[in-house]
């Protein structure tokens, strides 16, 4: 794809920047530029551009709007010791956006092109990447069926979309772990379903249940799974592990109602290398309860781009708590966090490759 470039005239200024970025939140405030390109059944991808970030202009009847057909990424920019930025195995946010997309029935857009907007728009908004403690800059790229009609068939036309935000811990203040809400009444995924898809339908279908655990006075909902439900899928936006009194990993293995998150992926590769024991099999909800219980679970935590690796403390139901740990992050999860975000930050050597500078 080649990308026609139109710099944004009315962009921020260094001062607001400035404070934008000293307490950026998350997804609240955006760069000044975004990408954008077409694909048509008949064309294929097309008019691609780097332009000023602003509204769009769509069509009320377009498919996207009634019949949510599309698909997104999310992953990060980190700023380097060297003041230079990388971001984080942008291929896998390619080639799982691709499988989303089939899924979808969308076009796939090819894993170059998906890492060629991601340099692009980075080193143009490269002022956006903060660079305190644990900050990034979120990148999120965007599918959306465009067709116009409300007939229901996959669309024939097709939008590609990339913005960017600074962002700065996903969950404020210091590192505390979370409590969890376990729905009973409402599931996720289902196989044969989207869950594997990184899609807007799976959030929009798990709000009620967040507020749900909102209401319960919890942080987050935690999914089990949609037929037998009992095994311990995800939360509506992050993979769950567990470490047991022997110091093993274990995370829900990847049924096809799972998102296979990059996170997930790189912590079971630091844990295994660290010559820690990884598991990857069904965790039963009743395991979790009992073992927290026992101490044969000593520790909990969360892991996605946005969460980084959050501790969990609380698991609550109808009728009942348990609490793993003792209120602080332990020491496993302190570990393997400190191990992910060296690397992603540059302060650790990448035996994998999976920095990628943005020269
Ligand atoms: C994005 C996402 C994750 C985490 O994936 P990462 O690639 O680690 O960011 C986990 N679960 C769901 C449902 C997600 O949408």
């Amino acid at each position: 794809m080649q990308f026609d470039v139109q710099p944004s005239g009315g962009m921020v200024d260094a001062e607001s920047r400035a404070a934008s970025l000293a307490a950026p939140g998350f997804g609240r405030i955006f760069t000044d530029h975004m990408i954008t390109a077409r694909w048509r059944e008949d064309s294929g991808w097309h008019d691609a551009r780097l332009e000023p970030y602003a509204p769009l202009v769509m069509d009320p009847a377009s498919a996207v709007l009634h019949y949510s057909q599309s698909a997104f990424e999310g992953l990060k920019a980190y700023r380097q010791p060297d003041g230079g930025v990388a971001l984080f195995r942008p291929e896998r946010n390619a080639r799982r956006l691709a499988d989303s997309c089939r899924r979808l029935a969308l076009p796939e857009l090819p894993v170059e092109d998906f890492v060629a907007a991601c340099e692009m728009l980075t080193r143009t908004d490269v002022e956006w990447v903060p660079d305190t403690e644990g900050a990034s800059l979120y990148l999120r790229p965007l599918i959306i069926a465009d067709e116009v009609g409300l007939m229901v068939r996959p669309s024939a036309s097709v939008r590609f979309l990339l913005i960017a935000s600074p962002a700065g811990s996903y969950f404020s203040g210091p590192l505390r772990p979370i409590s969890l809400w376990l729905t009973q009444e409402y599931v996720r995924a289902v196989p044969g379903g989207t869950g594997a898809a990184k899609c807007g339908g799976n959030y929009a279908a798990s709000l009620v249940a967040q507020r749900e655990a909102m209401d319960h006075g919890c942080d987050q909902v935690v999914f089990v799974d949609g037929v037998e439900h009992r095994w311990v899928d995800e939360l509506a936006g992050s993979n769950i592990c567990f470490v047991l009194d022997d110091g093993t990993l274990v995370t829900p293995e990847l049924t096809g109602a799972i998102l296979p998150g990059v996170t997930r992926d790189a912590i079971l590769t630091l844990a295994r290398d660290a010559g820690r024991k990884v598991e990857e099999r069904r965790v039963d909800v009743d395991e979790w309860r009992e073992g927290v219980r026992s101490g044969r679970i000593t520790e909990v935590f969360a892991c996605g781009t946005a969460a980084v690796i959050t501790p969990i403390g609380t698991l609550k139901w109808a009728g009942g708590e348990v609490t793993a740990g003792d209120g602080s992050p332990g020491p496993v999860t302190t570990e393997l966090r400190q191990a992910l975000i060296d690397l992603q930050y540059g302060r650790a050597d990448d035996p994998y490759g999976w920095r990628h500078p943005v020269g």
